[in-house]
């Protein structure tokens, strides 16, 4: 690993993990931390989780899972560009959608209403709780016990009113400090996961056209490079070839972005590089051209009406599963009845949060639907 930069999060500098454990044999302690995310019962799940789809919608949409791949390609090249610790990123970038509900932003919007007077509902602060409480695999700790860099990347957002009770990793929300470089990095790989990957679903499922989106400058430069070099291209391969030409200009111009300001700031460790204003950035046009795609998208797709029934319909199934099991937990599963008997809300929350789409559809049926056989 000699080859990462002072400011890459290594070994030598880990504030390793909460629980000290043996160095691993053969593999880091983020290629260890990686391996524990794939083999989780919430990564699995993430095929079955969606975020603008969903699942039943279609074989080719994205899921959580192609999601969190993707973020996980796009980050580790740029990481690898700028000497920063690959494994790491893999770990975080794997990991970063771990405690997202069914049924994307909406079912997170339901369930953040549920618990409005139970402490809320956050799912980046979720995903953290998965790995850190909710697996349960390992004979000696709940969670994962993953090291401190991956837990800070796993952290994206969180209110001022929770990270007072995170302790060291709660920090930097409190005094306005960034996190490592390689969170920062997973931070924007997933921006341009998703909206690049949203425009390609938006486009697939025929809510969007390629006519509308030519209003985009960040789709109509790419599209019009393509159409003048390949003439009469059939439609699908127009589309994939201009959706991978606009990652390449983001992901290039991340990369020299990001570099100009590492090399300007000349961070001499990972902890002068979280001190450091935002390293890991686009450059202005760029920005700006994201903002414009980032609106259209809002606009066209996720406000596109059919979307919003979907997620209408993803909102009602949340609030009906809260509602019943927080009135009666008797029918929550055995296991979530024993953690209902300390805190129903939140033992709920977890149950509700864990499941994928067609789990909640089913589990809706079961409690709701009197001439279904099956209980
Ligand atoms: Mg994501």
């Amino acid at each position: 690993m000699s080859s990462l930069a002072p400011y890459a999060v290594d070994k030598r500098n880990s504030r390793g993990r909460r629980l000290t454990e043996p160095s691993p044999l053969g593999r880091s302690e983020f290629q260890r931390d990686r391996d524990r995310i794939v083999h989780s019962n919430a990564f699995r799940r993430l095929e079955y989780k969606t975020q603008v789809f969903v699942n039943h919608e279609g074989d080719l949409f994205r899921t959580r899972l192609t999601h969190s791949l993707e973020v996980a390609q796009i980050a580790r090249s740029v990481a690898r560009s700028l000497r920063l610790n690959e494994d790491l990123v893999e770990a975080i970038a794997l990991a970063h959608d771990l405690g997202h509900t069914p049924f994307g932003h909406s079912g997170q919007d339901a369930l953040n209403a549920c618990m409005k007077d139970h402490g809320g509902f956050e799912h980046n602060l979720q995903s953290l709780r998965v790995v850190d409480v909710l697996e349960e695999r390992y004979a000696a700790f709940d969670g994962l016990n993953l090291c401190f860099e991956t837990r800070e990347g796993i952290l994206k957002h969180c209110s001022r009113a929770n990270a007072r009770h995170l302790g060291d990793l709660g920090e930097r929300f409190l005094s306005d400090r960034r996190p490592s470089l390689e969170a920062q990095l997973c931070n924007l790989a997933d921006e341009i996961a998703y909206n690049n990957h949203d425009v390609d679903d938006g486009l697939r499922s025929g809510l969007l056209s390629l006519d509308q989106l030519s209003e985009v400058a960040a789709f109509s430069r790419p599209l019009a490079e393509v159409r003048q070099h390949h003439p009469g291209l059939p439609e699908r391969r127009l589309i994939h070839e201009t959706v991978r030409r606009m990652i390449s200009v983001l992901v290039n111009d991340l990369t020299e972005t990001s570099r100009g300001k590492i090399r300007d700031v000349a961070p001499g460790s990972p902890d002068e590089a979280r001190r450091a204003p935002g390293l890991i950035a686009f450059g202005a046009p760029v920005r700006r051209e994201q903002l414009e795609l980032k609106a259209f998208l809002r606009e066209h797709l996720y406000r596109h009406y059919r979307v919003q029934r979907m997620a209408a319909k993803g909102k009602r199934t949340v609030r009906d599963l809260f509602e019943a099991f927080t009135s009666d937990p008797r029918l929550l599963p055995p296991q979530y009845q024993t953690k209902a008997a300390g805190d129903p809300f939140r033992a709920t929350a977890d149950y509700i949060a864990g499941m994928t789409d067609r789990f909640a559809i089913r589990e809706h049926r079961r409690l709701f639907a009197v001439e279904e056989a099956t209980i």
